[in-house]
Order: structure tokens, then sequence, then C-alpha cells
């Protein structure tokens, strides 16, 4: 693993501020979250499926989402979790909290908090997040940039693409 000093993506994201959203949504208590996009605070209710950004007025979608077989959609945001399971298949840009990938993604993705790539999991593309866990048969073609919380960045570097 090599130091690299930035990243393209990296810096829209105030990493440092950003937190982990509360899972228990099961009250009418209200939450609060760190937009993923400007890194403020904001109160939304607990069962909310969106809100908008009070600072930076973005739509911000906070449902959780599962990938069970092929996804027709090229872009999801969230800053709820997202699974891909191991029939899931998902190819384009990828926001969330925390992605979990069993099945196949090619494309870029941006997990605020974690990626789990399972061994069963097959991923092509770029990933930036602030904890990576890649299982000893899993598939990583492409890189991964790992922020830490020094905000010092580790390159990760995986296969050739399409090899
Ligand atoms: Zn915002």
């Amino acid at each position: 693993m090599a130091q690299a000093s930035n990243h393209p993506r990296l810096p829209m994201i105030p990493w440092g501020d950003v937190r982990r959203r509360p899972e228990d949504r099961g009250s009418n208590s209200v939450m609060e979250i760190h937009c993923p996009l400007c890194g403020q605070v904001l109160k939304v209710p607990s069962r909310a499926i969106n809100t908008r950004c009070t600072h930076c007025h973005k739509h911000l979608y906070l449902e959780n989402i599962v990938i069970a077989d092929l996804s027709g959609r090229t872009r999801i945001n969230t800053c709820g979790d997202v699974v891909i399971e191991a029939n899931g298949r998902f190819s384009g840009e990828l926001q969330a909290n925390s992605v979990h990938v069993s099945g196949r993604m090619i494309g870029s993705m941006v997990a605020t908090q974690r990626v789990t790539i399972t061994r069963t999991g097959k991923f092509a593309g770029v990933i930036a997040t602030r904890e990576l866990q890649i299982a000893p048969d899993a598939i990583f073609q492409g890189e991964a940039f790992v922020l830490h919380e020094d905000e010092s960045v580790t390159h990760v570097q995986g296969d050739p693409i399409g090899a």
C-alpha cells in the first residue's frame, strides 16, 4: 500500500465531520445526520426516507437499499446503507454510508463509513471510503482510496480491470 496525498473525489466530502447515522428508526424521535455533501448536521425524523439538507439544500435520500438481482439503476445516492446480495448486479455510481458487496458491481463508489467485499463479491472500479474490508477470495479490480482520521489517504491497488 502506497500513500497518496489526494484524490479528486475525496476533498468534496469533509470526512472528519461525517458521523455514522443512528440505526434505530423505530421511534418517532428525531435523529441527527451529517450531510455527506456539505458535512453539516441536520435533524430529521427517524422514520424519514428522504430530506433536504438545510445547509446546502441538496436532496438527500436516507433509505437503506438491498440489491437482490440485476439493478436497472445506474446511480444510487443515499445516506443509508447499501447491500448488494450474492445475485445482485449493479453498474454505475454509488454513494452511501456503507456498502456491502456480495454480488457484482462495476463503477465507482463513495462510502462515508465502510466498504465490505465478501468472498462472493466482485468489484471493478474505484472506491473511496474510510474503512475497507476485502475478503481473501473476493475479486477486486481497480483501486481504492481509504481516508484515515488524520486525513492521510491509503491507496489500495487491486487487479487490473477486466482481468
Ligand atoms: Zn448539505
